[in-house]
């Protein structure tokens, strides 16, 4: 099932000409609306007419989240306030917000990526989508529900919090279609075992989630307690907001709307792109944005692009899912290693706890790692030999996935420490 077919399964030809039609235009656009990119351009020695293939836009400079907040509240608007129907806003718990706009026709095109999603996942007319995102300066809420009406479904605008609420409107108004965070979606679930509620006799089909990285074991829990498909979806105020990209029924990767974002795969270090298939940061240039467009932004999202054509038919390329921040990036032998890589692995494989803790040293010149992770306690005991099968595995997994040999303990369970909050996972003891 597609929302827009022609867009969703064009060849990969006619998509490089939209996109390189659709970033001339761009350039044009904000190199005479936005004295931010003039400027930058002009110190860079970019003629931003001059464009003829796409591949040319590696010349072009980046743009960070520093940038936007310098320019709070409206330095990178391309159009007039007269013309902004919406103003979205980061929180600004770091430091200040960053605001973004849309016009009336960049809010119609992205209820129209959201539709995309929810059709990707099954959703249609007959559904009820409960959106237990957010409602308010932050892009969650508002953005599944201008999908969820696109597509004719029946909207419950809930809004995030009051678990016990949730659950009674859960059951009462016949909810089909959940729409929150992951964690928020197995929340509800525990909590309505402990309710002793009966999960079977929802009508809830379908899940989609987003807004924080999550796993393919967390997916499996989620599927299991609540008995839906469940698919991951991902965007950013900066570059739109919930929408940019979203899974199809095979829930392997997520398709990304590339007739209105080019994206990029960079090496945060280097700032050049990644070899194909590589893990590294996502970077998006908005291609038919009028009110916020932004150019190369480095989102600090990592994942990789996958190459293989999707067997649902949709020749977007696909992501695969978040799988941390470039500031959780560790550099080891020289090589980028990020926590959550490993995470996966552990996770991944059967007799191991998802408690594990890296230990960064120095000996000499020479960085070594030592991965501690705890395993069941039938492995721990009276087992050696599985014990040592385990271990090998998992440092042969973890030498394959990282490209650098790591030492890995196994320890007893509950033995490494239980954090509330943010887990510490990594200890660098090279700073130290
Ligand atoms: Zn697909």
């Amino acid at each position: 099932m597609y929302w827009d077919k022609a867009k969703e399964c064009m060849s990969r030809e006619d998509l490089e000409q939209l996109q390189l039609e659709r970033l001339q235009s761009t350039l044009y656009r904000v190199a005479t609306h936005v004295p931010f990119y003039r400027k930058k351009f002009k110190e860079s020695g970019i003629n931003p007419d001059g464009f003829s293939a796409l591949d040319e836009m590696r010349s072009l400079p980046f743009t960070t989240k520093d940038d936007l907040r310098d320019n709070y509240p409206y330095g990178l608007f391309a159009v007039p306030l007269r013309d902004v129907v919406r103003v979205h806003a980061s929180s600004g718990t770091t430091g200040m917000a960053t605001v973004v706009g849309y016009t009336k026709n960049d809010i119609k095109n992205w209820a129209d990526m959201v539709a995309r999603i929810l059709t990707a996942t099954g959703v249609g007319a007959d559904d009820v989508v409960q959106i237990a995102f957010g409602y308010g300066l932050f892009t969650g809420g508002f953005g599944l529900h201008y999908g969820a009406e696109r597509i004719g479904a029946s909207v419950i605008p809930i809004s995030s919090g009051n678990t016990k609420r949730q659950i009674q409107i859960l059951q009462d108004f016949k909810t089909t279609t959940l729409v929150c965070t992951p964690s928020y979606a197995l929340l509800l679930a525990d909590t309505m075992m402990e309710m002793d509620i009966n999960i079977n006799a929802l009508s809830l089909k379908y899940g989609l989630f987003g807004g924080e990285p999550w796993s393919e074991e967390m997916r499996t829990e989620i599927k299991n307690k609540l008995g839906i498909i469940a698919t991951d979806n991902y965007g950013l105020s900066e570059v739109m907001g919930p929408g940019v990209a979203g899974e199809c029924r095979e829930c392997n990767g997520l398709h990304i709307n590339e007739d209105h974002f080019i994206v990029e795969v960079i090496d945060p270090q280097s700032l050049e792109p990644v070899a194909p298939g590589e893990l590294g940061e996502l970077v998006f240039t908005t291609i038919t944005k009028e009110a916020f467009p932004v150019i190369r932004y480095r989102t600090r999202d990592l994942a990789r692009l996958l190459a293989e054509p999707c067997s649902c038919g949709r020749t977007l390329r696909r992501m695969s899912r978040v799988i941390g921040r470039t500031d959780d990036m560790l550099i080891i032998k020289g090589v980028n290693v990020y926590p959550m890589q490993i995470e996966s692995i552990l996770f991944d494989i059967e007799g191991t706890e998802p408690h594990y803790q890296i230990i960064v040293e120095r000996e000499g010149r020479m960085d070594k790692v030592t991965v501690l992770v705890e395993v069941v306690e039938s492995i721990f005991f009276d087992q050696m030999k599985k014990q040592r099968q385990l271990m090998e595995h998992i440092k042969k997994r973890l030498a394959t996935e990282l490209g650098i040999g790591v030492d890995v303990k196994l320890v007893e369970e509950k033995t490494l420490e239980r954090f509330e909050g943010k887990a510490v996972r990594v200890v660098d003891r090279r700073r130290l």
